[in-house]
C-alpha cells in the first residue's frame, strides 16, 4: 500500500522551525521551510511555529508573504499554528502591540503571554479531542513558553483540549475550525507526534 506524503511548509522567519520539519518528517509529510510567496504555490500545509507573534508579524511584511499567505488561507490551505502561530491566525488579539497584525484565519479572541510572568514556562498532562480518547492513549504533555490562552472562540470553532487543574483550569489550549488547527503549547519539543500526525492527516483529507 502507498501513503501519501503530502508536502506541508513550515513558515521559516523566525521561531523553532527545525523542531517542526523534523516531528512533521516523523509524522509522514514532506516537510519544506517557506520563506518565499512563490514557495506557497507548492503545499498541501502550513505549520506556523512558535516563536513572536509581534516580530512573525513584521517579518511577514517584510518578506510580502502576508498577503500571499492570507489569500492562501482564504483559499482553504490548511494550517496549524502552535503558540505564536495560534495568534497569527487568529481574528482578535489582546494584549498586543497596536502595530501587529494577524491573518485572520481563526474565529477566536487570544490573549498573548496569558499565563502570567510567574507561569512563564510550565507543563501539564491534557485530554486531546480525538487523540487521548482514543481506546489505551496516554494523555498529552504539554509544554507552555510564555503562551496564549483563548478567551472565546465562535461557534463553528471546536475546544480540542483544555487546562485540567491549577490556577488556570479550564483555559481553552487547542482549537479547530474547519481546516485549522492551533494550540498554545508546543508538541514539537516533545517527541509525541499525536498532534503533527492529527495535522497531517487533517492535510491529506
Ligand atoms: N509570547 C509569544 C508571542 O506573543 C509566543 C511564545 C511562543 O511562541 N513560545 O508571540
Amino acid at each position: 500500500m502507498t501513503v501519501t506524503r503530502p508536502r506541508v511548509g513550515v513558515l521559516a522567519l523566525q521561531g523553532d522551525v527545525r523542531e517542526h520539519v523534523h516531528a512533521l518528517t516523523a509524522s509522514g509529510a514532506d516537510a519544506t521551510p517557506i520563506r518565499r510567496p512563490a514557495e506557497l504555490a507548492a503545499i498541501d500545509g502550513i505549520v506556523i511555529p512558535g516563536g513572536e507573534s509581534t516580530t512573525m508579524s513584521k517579518l511577514l511584511g517584510i518578506f510580502d508573504l502576508f498577503d500571499p499567505l492570507q489569500q492562501a488561507l482564504n483559499d482553504g490551505l490548511p494550517a496549524y499554528g502552535s503558540c505564536a502561530g495560534m495568534i497569527m491566525l487568529a481574528t482578535t488579539i489582546l494584549d498586543t502591540r497596536p502595530d501587529a497584525r494577524h491573518l485572520d484565519a481563526l474565529d477566536i479572541t487570544v490573549r498573548r503571554n496569558a499565563f502570567g510572568r510567574q507561569v512563564e514556562s510550565f507543563e501539564t498532562d491534557l485530554d486531546f479531542i480525538g487523540i487521548t480518547d482514543a481506546p489505551g492513549a496516554d494523555p498529552m504533555r504539554a509544554v507552555f513558553i510564555r503562551a496564549p490562552w483563548v478567551e472565546a472562540v465562535s461557534p463553528d470553532v471546536q475546544v480540542l483540549a483544555t487546562v485540567p487543574a491549577g490556577p488556570a483550569q479550564g483555559r481553552i489550549v487547542a482549537v479547530r475550525q474547519g481546516n485549522i488547527l492551533a494550540t498554545s503549547f508546543h508538541p514539537e519539543v516533545t517527541g509525541d507526534r499525536r498532534v503533527h500526525e492529527y495535522f497531517v492527516s487533517m492535510v491529506r483529507r
